[in-house]
């Protein structure tokens, strides 16, 4: 069993075998798929699955904290697993390409700058967006 099936049991959740397979793509998943992508991908797996399903499973399972929507600024939402390892993203307005990155510094400055305003950082997200510096 994947984690993403592991958790949503651990919460509690009814898997139903499309559940099941919506699970896994997401685990597989080492990008940021939209639900269009999900759909496309569980769909290979289970002709049965209906686009709608996909909405409601990814809602469902956001909810339950077990994925993390984003917003890059293309008017679609992305979804990857939520995990302990907490990472930023550069997106790159060319190709739509996410990457993934962590910097002490940046980290170390954020709760800088929360301390200096009188808080305890206890979350935050960073989005770069960047074109080639090449061609
Ligand atoms: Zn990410």
């Amino acid at each position: 069993m994947d984690r993403i099936e592991n958790l949503c049991i651990e919460k509690g959740m009814r898997m139903t075998e499309q559940r099941r397979v919506i699970a896994r793509v997401l685990s597989a998943a080492d990008d940021h798929p939209d639900v269009e992508e999900l759909y496309r991908r569980a769909h290979q797996v289970d002709p049965h699955i209906s686009i709608a399903t996909v909405y409601r499973t990814v809602r469902l399972f956001e909810e339950a904290g077990i994925i993390a929507r984003h917003d890059f600024r293309d008017g679609r939402s992305r979804y990857e697993e939520a995990t302990d390892h907490h990472h930023d993203h550069l997106i790159d307005m060319k190709t739509g390409k996410v990457v993934e990155f962590v910097d002490p510094e940046i980290e170390a400055l954020q709760e800088a700058i929360a301390r200096k305003l009188g808080y305890r950082l206890v979350d935050h997200r960073l989005e770069l967006y960047g074109v080639p510096l090449e061609d």
